[in-house]
């Protein structure tokens, strides 16, 4: 069965799998990227690899884009051989980044004197959630424009909430991952201190899974070996969600935190923390691995 007619623009870790979610579920789809090994992969997959991201989205219904930050969205869409420049009229424009509600904001406005809408629907859900198919869209856009985006993004994800305004879908994102951020600091704190109280991870485990201190980073997630057996600290802390990612979303919460005064003294913590975490070289470990730092490990 051939469906509408897509283009999708980075075809990295997220992209790539999101790409061959579309392509299984029967849609036709052009793809780019800058990278060729990630283009001649998505071109194993089924899809016609683009020599641009003009030829990705002219004559497209639909273009996505999965791209690592603000500035590579902007020369994207905004660029002269830009997805806007190229866009058919009336293709539906959504970008699954997750980068400065700001740029969000501006790409989408920029859309719009063209007669074109961007929606912001930044993903959660990870590599796993990408493979299989299983992503939560959290978009920021106009109500009819988030019910056209819904059976496309329905083949890459399980859940769609509409968060709001063009930006809405970023911040809902970046206010997730500071609580995430700041969790899990929490609970590594946590289990450091047990350790040193002579008190076992597991048994600590058993109480707070079933008291108040429980959480997502602890039951689903859990930064030391053993209670959760699929969580990342099983596997030498293997990511999972690296902790660059969430170093550069706890970064993108403090613009927007600065952009509005809002005072948030946990998530400055929490950004410092894991900017000093990767400077230190570990980048691209999961990020419940900051544990080790909190525990004196080199
Ligand atoms: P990635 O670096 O693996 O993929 C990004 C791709 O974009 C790369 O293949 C790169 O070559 C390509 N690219 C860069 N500039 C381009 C351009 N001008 N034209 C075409 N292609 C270009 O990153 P990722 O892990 O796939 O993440 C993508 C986005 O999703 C990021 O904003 C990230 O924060 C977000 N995200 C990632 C995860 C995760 O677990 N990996 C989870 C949730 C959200």
């Amino acid at each position: 069965m051939v469906r509408e007619g897509l283009g999708f623009i980075g075809l990295g870790n997220m992209g790539l799998p999101m790409a061959r979610n579309l392509l299984k579920a029967g849609h036709r789809l052009a793809g780019f990227d800058v990278v060729a090994a990630q283009l001649e992969a998505a071109a194993a997959a089924g899809a016609r690899p683009a020599g641009s991201v003009a030829e990705a989205t002219g004559g497209a219904e639909v273009v996505i884009t999965m791209l690592p930050e603000g500035r590579h969205v902007r020369e994207v869409y905004l660029g002269a051989d830009g997805v806007l420049a190229h866009a058919a009229p009336g293709a539906l424009l959504i970008d699954c980044s997750t980068i400065d509600v700001e740029t969000a904001r501006a790409v989408n406005e920029a859309a719009g004197a063209r007669g074109l809408e961007v929606l912001d629907a930044p993903v959660s859900g990870g590599v796993a959630g990408a493979e299989g198919a299983s992503l939560t869209f959290m978009v920021g856009g106009s109500a009819a424009g988030v019910e056209r985006a819904r059976p496309v993004l329905a083949r890459m994800g399980r859940t769609v909430v509409h968060t709001g305004p063009s930006g809405n879908g970023q911040a809902a994102k970046i206010c997730n991952n500071m609580m995430l951020g700041i969790s899990m600091l929490g609970v590594c704190e946590a289990f450091v201190l047990a350790e040193r109280l002579g008190l076992a991870a597991d048994k600590l485990f058993e109480v707070s899974s079933q008291s108040s201190g429980q959480c997502w980073a602890l039951t689903s997630y859990c930064p030391v070996p053993g209670p959760v057996p699929g969580s990342p600290a099983n596997r030498g802390y293997r990511a999972g969600f690296t902790a660059a990612m969430m170093a550069k979303d706890l970064r993108l919460a403090q613009a927007a935190a600065q952009s509005v005064d809002a005072a948030t003294p946990l998530g400055a913590q929490a950004r410092q923390l894991y900017t000093l975490f990767t400077q230190g070289g570990r980048g691209n470990q999961d990020f419940s691995a900051i544990i080790k730092m909190l525990a004196g490990d080199s």
